[in-house]
Parts: C-alpha cells; structure tokens; sequence
C-alpha cells in the first residue's frame, strides 16, 4: 500500500514538473528584464501630489505615531493660505520593515508604499532619506484625490463647504426643538 501511495506521489510529482517545462522559462534575468510585481505590492513608501500638483501630505504625524519601528520623523508648518504641510520629512530605511501601516494611517492618501525596491546601499546613513527625495512629482495610485477638495476645512479664500465636492456645514442647533 504505502509502495502504492509512493508511486502516486511520483507521479504527481512529474505531472507538476513537466506542466512547469510546458508554461515556458520562469526565471527573468533581473535587473536587464523588469520584474512583474503583483498589485499590492509594497516597495519604498514615497510622498506623493495631490492632482493639482500640490503636496498632500498635512503633517498630521499619524504615520510617524502608527509607525512600529518609529521610523519617520517630520515637523510641521502652514503655508500663507493656511495649508499645513512638512517643513521637513525623514524616514530612515533602515529601520522601515514596509508594513504598510504608514500608508493606512495617512488621511489625505499622501505617503503610500509604491513598486520602488532597488534601492540597497554599504552604509547606513545612506539609507536616511529626507523630503526632497521622498516627494514625487506624481499622484501614485490615486490619481484623483485631494484632500481639500473632500475634507471641509477651511483655508484662506476657501470657506468650510466651498470645495467642489463639499456640502455646506450643517447647523446642529437647526435640529434642536
Ligand atoms: S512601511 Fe511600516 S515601518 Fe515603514 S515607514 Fe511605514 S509604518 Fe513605518
Ligand atoms: S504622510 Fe499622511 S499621515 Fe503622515 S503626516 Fe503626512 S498627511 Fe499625516
């Protein structure tokens, strides 16, 4: 019986391999011929523009304080139409084990782990990116979003419920007898 059972592994075995060779090669001779990466896949986080080409991110800190191995670092400031922004903005690679929970915690969609891998170095330090190398000039996976548009906060010239996909704020006292 288990000489049987043993015969029947083989088999399968040989059907799994000779399926293989039928599909045709699958290694890919990296780094000449691009990898395929799956959708979800999470590379180095980035901070991406909302489609205005503006910065999103609003320095809220909530990717630093969701972050497990404490690796971001920022300090906040407002621009002249009271927009908040980063003045400055660290993620130190070192530690980053690209989780992801940055880019969860994030509500204006701004710091997202996009298809970045390559990217290893002999130091340490070297692996300290500061802002001006982690914004990119694009909108990432959302190509459409942007924060002031939905968020009903005000900003200079920009009353709450004036963007375009706002609702005028509603009066709670309205519902009161
Ligand atoms: S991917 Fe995870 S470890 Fe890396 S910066 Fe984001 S929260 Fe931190
Ligand atoms: S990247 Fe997102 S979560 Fe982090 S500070 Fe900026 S807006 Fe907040």
């Amino acid at each position: 019986m288990s000489a049987y059972r043993g015969l029947v592994q083989l088999g399968l075995g040989l059907w799994t391999t000779l399926r293989q060779i039928g599909r045709g090669a699958s290694t890919v001779s990296y780094p000449e011929e691009a990898l395929k990466l799956p959708p979800r896949w999470r590379g180095r986080p980035v901070l991406t523009r909302d489609p205005d080409g503006d910065e999103r991110c609003v320095a809220c800190q909530l990717c630093s304080a969701v972050c497990p191995t404490r690796c971001i670092e920022l300090q906040a400031g407002e621009r002249e139409d009271e927009r908040r922004y980063p003045v400055s903005f660290r993620i130190n690679f070192s530690r980053c084990i690209y989780c992801g929970f940055c880019e969860e915690a994030c509500p204006t969609l701004a710091i997202q782990l996009l298809d970045a891998f390559a990217f290893s170095t002999e130091h340490h330090r070297d692996l300290i990116y500061e802002k001006e190398a982690l914004l990119i000039d694009g909108t990432g996976k959302h190509p459409h979003y942007n924060f002031y548009r939905h968020a009903g906060v005000a900003l200079h010239g920009k009353d709450k419920g004036q963007g375009s996909n706002e609702s005028p704020p509603v009066n709670g006292r309205s519902n009161l007898p």
